[in-house]
């Protein structure tokens, strides 16, 4: 077992000695390259403003606690134990840890220092300053420390070090049943600062995103009164407690002083945050129809989390409530995956970004879970993947939402056409026509402007079916809607009325140009042939034509075309008749 001092006793080694300023040069920056990889030597000024761990050693407690005094004596008999993670881990549950390491301060004033460790969630943290086998100071934090004081957010908890000239021995004891990660620093006030900088920009940029997405999310949902919208607020919202939580935002700004809640926010809101992204799934994909299966198994999922969490919290079981946390959340990632997987499967466009959303969120989720518990070392980045992971599954989710939204909106609209228009001729249906007239027929009443109102029948038609067959008929039918098409302005209004029979509204043309337009139209028609070159089918039409005179309303303007339409087929068919003129031909 080294002694942890060892580098500082050769540097004071060598001073003694006088050796020359190059030598003694030469020798600090061999150290100081070597430091981190000989993990001793612990001079103030050459430690590094990352997590320790390498310079630490460590002592898991067994059986009792251990006083300071039983700690020091351990560490004298040499029973503390190398460490070699820059971040010690222990996992959910684990036994008490003493960290020791020494600082050599070869100043001749006391130097100021800050012992950080930022993870807020851990129960009890002691901390000692042995100096010349004294002990110089003690502090206690944590959150299950009644009284202590809430961590600095983002940064955890910070204790003020003044250090003597001199060496001395720091002891840490951490005890929790959560995930014991020990990412331990000693800053000094400029490096403290500019950490707390980072962290700030950095959680001021991922609230910032999840409260815009939450603000866009809910307005939308205000709107559009779509219950996809209130469960992504509340899934993103959930999310941005679970950080808040564990990041010590919560413990600090929402529920200061209350370790109850401290204690079992995070495996709570892990919780919650499963149940809330499973029931936006359910909805946003409509399992109940598309994957009844998974919708049931997706509420019992939930329950089971939800009844889960109370009884571990109801019976204070701190560590089974994480072990439960933790699990639940790696099995809602990768549920959430499979409903995405499904969902492409049925043919939902929309679940491709469902399906990258929650890949995003899994691989998080996943990294985040398993760089706090086991299996990944500790890193700045892998411990905040979760948060990130998240806020591209929100953009993704709301992508996903907009898309679908998009599809309804075709899906309406695609449906308000068919029930406009007429399938066989692509002319509006008599709804559609009326809908389109009454305006027509107002303003010109109001402005006293011409109007006319033409109904067209076609003669004989059922001869057509009978003689030629129903497709054949539906093809004459079709050559007349053509005709009438081609040959009225845009502005007038064509509609298939019924059966064989059109109606054309025409503003701004007075009866005697509307009776001109129904010539064309029958010489029109009566020109067309269908069927074979050998045997033509011919066509003819009889028209009624009426224009806006003392009318009260387009009903009646129209019922007189249809008598004028009746009249043109009692005098013999194929003819125009109209009100202000008699049958013509
Ligand atoms: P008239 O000259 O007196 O108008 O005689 P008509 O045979 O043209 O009139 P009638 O109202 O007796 O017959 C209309 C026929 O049109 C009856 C119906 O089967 C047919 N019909 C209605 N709608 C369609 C359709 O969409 N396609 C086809 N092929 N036939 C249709
Ligand atoms: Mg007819
Ligand atoms: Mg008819």
């Amino acid at each position: 077992m080294l002694k942890p001092s060892i580098a500082i006793t050769h540097t004071h080694a060598l001073w003694h000695a006088s050796f020359s300023a190059r030598w003694l040069v030469f020798v600090v920056m061999w150290l100081a390259l070597c430091l981190p990889l000989s993990s001793r030597a612990a001079v103030l000024e050459y430690i590094p403003p990352d997590p320790l761990g390498r310079w630490m050693d460590l002592l898991i407690e067994q059986g009792q606690p251990l006083t300071i005094n039983d700690a020091i004596s351990r560490q004298r008999e040499g029973l503390f134990a190398r460490n070699r993670e820059a971040v010690p881990k222990f996992g959910i549950g684990a036994k008490p840890v003493w960290l020791y390491m020494t600082a050599d301060n070869t100043g001749a004033l006391a130097a100021e220092r800050y012992l950080q460790l930022e993870i807020s969630w851990l129960d009890r943290i002691d901390v000692y300053v042995v100096h010349q086998g004294e002990v110089l100071k003690h502090r206690i934090w944590g959150d299950a420390v009644r009284g202590a004081p809430p961590p600095l957010v983002g940064l955890g908890y910070v204790f003020e070090l003044s250090l003597p000239p001199g060496e001395s021995e720091i002891f840490v004891r951490v005890e929790t049943p959560d995930p014991m990660l020990l990412p331990v620093r000693l800053l000094d006030a400029t490096q403290l600062g500019a950490l707390q900088r980072q962290y700030d920009y950095g959680y001021g940029l991922l609230y910032g995103f999840l409260l815009a997405l939450i603000a866009y999310n809910a307005m939308l949902y205000v709107g559009l009164k779509e219950r996809s919208y209130l469960d992504y607020v509340l899934y993103v919202g959930a999310f941005a407690l679970l950080n808040l939580s564990y990041t010590g935002h919560g413990f600090a700004w929402i529920w200061p002083g209350n370790t109850t809640l401290q204690q079992y926010a995070i495996p709570l809101f892990m919780v919650v945050i499963g149940c809330l992204g499973l029931r936006f799934a359910d909805g946003f994909l409509n399992l109940k129809d598309h994957a009844p299966n998974f919708h049931l198994f997706v509420r019992w999922l939930s329950i089971c989390g939800l009844l889960g969490i109370t009884l571990t919290i109801a019976g204070q079981q701190q560590s089974v409530a994480v072990y439960l946390a933790f699990l639940f959340v790696l099995l809602f990632s990768a549920v959430m995956v499979i409903l995405g997987v499904i969902a492409i499967r049925h043919g939902q466009i929309f679940a491709y970004y469902f399906l990258a959303a929650a890949l995003s969120a899994m691989f998080g989720n996943t990294v985040t879970a398993l760089a706090v518990w086991i299996g990944l070392p500790y890193s700045p980045i892998a411990f905040h993947a979760a948060g990130w992971g998240v806020v591209i599954e929100g953009i993704l989710l709301a992508l996903a939402l907009a898309y679908r939204m998009r599809q309804y909106q075709r899906a309406q609209n695609r449906a308000e056409h068919l029930a406009r228009t007429d399938q066989l001729t692509g002319l509006l249906n008599r709804r559609a026509f009326l809908e389109h007239a009454m305006p027509i027929w107002n303003s010109s009443r109001r402005n006293d402007r011409p109007l006319s109102v033409m109904m067209v029948d076609i003669d004989h038609f059922k001869k057509i079916n009978d003689t030629h067959g129903h497709a054949m008929g539906d093809r004459a039918l079709q050559s007349v809607s053509t005709v009438l098409m081609e040959i009225c302005r845009n502005s007038d209004i064509i509609a298939r009325w019924g059966g064989e029979e059109f109606v054309i509204l025409l503003p701004e043309t007075n009866g005697d140009q509307a009776t001109q337009l129904g010539e064309r139209l029958r010489a029109k028609i009566a020109a067309l042939r269908l069927g074979t070159l050998r045997s033509p089918i011919r066509l003819s039409a009889s028209f009624g034509i009426a224009d806006r005179t003392r009318h009260e309303s387009l009903e009646q303007l129209i019922n007189e075309a249809d008598e004028w339409l009746y009249r043109a087929k009692q005098s013999g068919r194929n003819r125009v008749a109209g009100n202000s003129l008699m049958p013509s031909r």
